[in-house]
């Protein structure tokens, strides 16, 4: 049975430490549970132990060896990981995806064995995936999904099985559904589990051991029974509770104390069985001196019971950032910079930043600018109501996105896509302000008119914004999302030659991917601008050419297309040519967006900007290079006469 441990454990983003010197034996043949309060470090964690993330000091060791000494299949054969809220390729089927699994166990050229096959079915049995084999993925619901991702998890029959948050977005019976199908595999098969936990009273029923994190270190950690106190509680998720047995499973059961008044706590709770302390308070006379002793803390309890009910229930409102993945963001411009004729760029920044994010470097990250009509601000209830703090049910958002769109634009004004090129938390070394910051880049484009730049609401909004005004932002919640967030495509597998190729849109998305790219990385960037004064400075530590290609006069995306020919050549390096055309898109119709997951092919391409020249890189390279469409990402970022929404 493998071994896994965290020794002397630093971990940081951007020299923000998250984890702390940590050391953790992880009991072999164990179901372990790390819990702890948004931000506490614990899918970071997870992260680490799982060979993701490398460590700032400290090891993490695996069967007694640095888990970055083994190369990463290796690692894979002993070591599974289903990531937070992982996302699957369009169209596959649960079979398809579960039979992923079995890559760490295949050879260079190896085709899917006997053994591949039998490891599959095994897997689809134990979580009861079977009748599901067929089944697009994209279509369970979704415990079945999950139980689907966990069989490709076992699939790859490794001793140890980490999870990150297996339960969110799931209903209840399907929280329970997915913990009981990972504590049976636990009981028959003796694999070590570690699962990243939200809910602490679900966390204290399945753990043999829990642990408790906060600010970066271990706080308590043991058997639940040892662990669960109304001390831990209050030191960890800074929340005073009552800790009761838990009457299904006689674990520690955590009822928390809200703050507002709600009457006959105390009788409600003796109606169910439950009571305070030691003795059993089911005496009117004894009800009454609680009461009278303690009127605050018991007016509180029967308010976190209504709390625990609200978050069963998708009609009770509770703050956004608990349970949307997406929310809005109200931000002010800080800084307005003209980088060269082409590119401007706003800092902007804000308290509501504070919950933006998924904790790792943004790459490509997208976000929704919600741009102004001229003449003020948009009518952004429905928006507004996607606010961190703004009290709303998961009800009352389905469908928000149509809502918007119905009002008059004039009224609600408009959504536009951009890049973060940058963001730094507060107290980052470069950022001096209270609250976090971002930069976008924006592309001045469209005509001069009477002075005043005339081009989209997008690039008019960038040109016109001073310090001070408002700009409200869609983008990822940090507590419920990581870097395999959907609005980030830049996904290149084990690829270790890249191309990026773009043209002036897709210059952000481009310099903050090769800031990100580590040493070994080689390959091409290429980046189309108007003119020679719009080249900007880039830095990267990898091997990667870059060149910036200058328009000036010829037609826009010729450059681009001439120079990726250039470097990729007829076939494209290392892959298998098809001389398949692919399927056409009309891209005045319909918007080309075709990306995916790489694998682990050597090499990978991320191409971006105008639609019609994306088309033809695409035919270009999925025809004649004949390259895996795996392995390239096309993206239209925007139609030559045609508007966004
Ligand atoms: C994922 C993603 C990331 C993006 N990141 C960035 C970014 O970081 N910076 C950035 O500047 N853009 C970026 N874009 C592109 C940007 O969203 C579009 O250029 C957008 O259309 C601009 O909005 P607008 O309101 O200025 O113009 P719209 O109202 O959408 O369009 C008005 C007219 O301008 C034309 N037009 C739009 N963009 C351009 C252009 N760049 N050059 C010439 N004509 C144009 C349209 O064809 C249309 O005729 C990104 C797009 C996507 C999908």
């Amino acid at each position: 049975m493998a071994t896994l441990q965290a020794s002397g454990l630093t971990l940081a983003y951007d020299k923000v430490t998250i984890v702390d010197e940590l050391s953790l034996d992880i009991p072999t043949g164990q179901v372990s549970i790390v819990v702890g309060a948004n931000g506490c470090g614990k899918s970071t964690l997870l992260r680490a132990l799982s060979r993701l993330l490398k460590p700032a000091g400290g090891q993490v060791l695996l069967d007694g060896a640095d888990i970055h000494s083994k190369p990463a299949k290796e690692v894979a054969k002993t070591l599974g990981l289903l990531p937070q809220s992982p996302t699957a390729p369009d169209g596959i089927t649960s079979r398809e995806l579960i039979s992923r699994g079995r890559y760490p166990h295949q050879g260079l050229f190896k085709r899917f064995s006997a053994q591949d096959e039998a490891a599959v079915a095994r897997a689809m049995e134990l979580t009861g995936t079977t009748d599901l084999a067929d089944r697009p993925v994209d279509e369970l619901s979704g415990g079945q999904r999950q139980r689907v991702w966990i069989a490709m998890a076992l699939a790859q029959e490794t001793d140890l099985l980490l999870l990150d948050e297996p339960t969110t977005f799931l209903d209840v019976a399907h929280q329970l559904e997915v913990l009981d199908v990972v504590s049976e595999l636990n009981r028959t098969r003796g694999i070590t589990v570690v699962i990243v936990l939200h809910d602490l009273n679900l966390a204290a029923r399945y753990a043999d051991y829990l642990v408790a994190l906060k600010g970066g270190k271990i706080y308590a950690a043991g058997h639940p029974t040892e662990v669960v106190t109304e001390k831990t509680v209050k030191a960890v998720f800074g929340m005073p509770s009552r800790v009761i047995p838990d009457p299904v499973a006689g674990t520690p059961l955590v009822l928390p104390i809200g703050r507002q008044r709600v009457l006959r706590t105390e009788s409600v709770l003796a109606a169910n069985g439950i009571f305070r302390g030691d003795a059993p308070v089911n005496e009117p006379q004894a009800l009454a001196e609680g009461l009278e002793q303690d009127s605050a803390v018991i007016e509180e309890e029967v308010q976190a019971i209504t709390r625990t009910v609200a978050e069963a229930d998708p009609n009770l409102a509770r703050p956004a950032r608990e349970h949307l993945q997406t929310l809005a963001f109200q931000t002010t411009v800080l800084r307005s910079q003209e980088l060269s004729p082409s590119f401007r760029r706003l800092t902007v920044g804000g308290a509501d930043l504070e919950d933006f994010g998924t904790n790792s470097h943004p790459l490509d990250m997208r976000i929704k600018l919600l741009l102004p009509p001229e003449a003020g601000f948009g009518a952004n209830g429905e928006i507004a109501s996607l606010r961190p703090d703004a009290l709303t049910s998961p009800a009352e958002q389905l469908g928000w996105y149509q809502r918007w769109l119905a009002i008059d634009p004039a009224q609600r004004g408009y959504m536009r896509t951009y890049t973060v090129r940058a963001f730094r938390e507060a107290g980052h070394r470069d950022n001096l302000g209270a609250t976090p910051e971002l930069d976008i880049d924006f592309v001045l484009h469209g005509k001069v008119v009477d002075g005043k730049l005339q081009g989209g609401p997008a690039t008019e909004f960038g040109d016109r914004a001073r310090p001070g005004d408002p700009l409200l932002l869609l983008g990822p919640n940090k507590a419920l999302t990581d870097d395999s967030y959907g609005g980030i495509e830049f996904r290149p597998g084990a690829a270790t030659r890249i191309v990026l190729a773009g043209d002036e849109t897709a210059a952000p998305a481009i310099c903050a991917i090769l800031e990100s790219l580590p040493a070994n990385i080689t390959g091409h960037a290429l980046i189309e601008v108007p003119e020679t004064t719009d080249i900007l400075g880039t830095t990267t530590r990898s091997g990667i050419s870059v060149q910036w290609l200058t328009r000036g006069s010829a037609e826009h995306g010729s450059l681009l297309r001439d120079a990726v020919r250039s470097v990729v050549a007829i076939p494209g390096a290392g892959v298998v040519q098809t001389n398949a055309d692919p399927e056409d898109i009309d891209v005045d119709e319909s918007i080309l967006w075709e990306t995916g997951q790489a694998q682990s092919a050597p090499f990978y391409a991320w191409i971006a900007g105008e639609a019609g020249t994306v088309k033809e890189l695409r035919r270009y390279l999925v025809r004649d290079a004949g390259i895996d469409r795996k392995q390239v990402a096309f993206m239209g970022y925007w139609r030559r006469g045609k508007q966004e929404n």
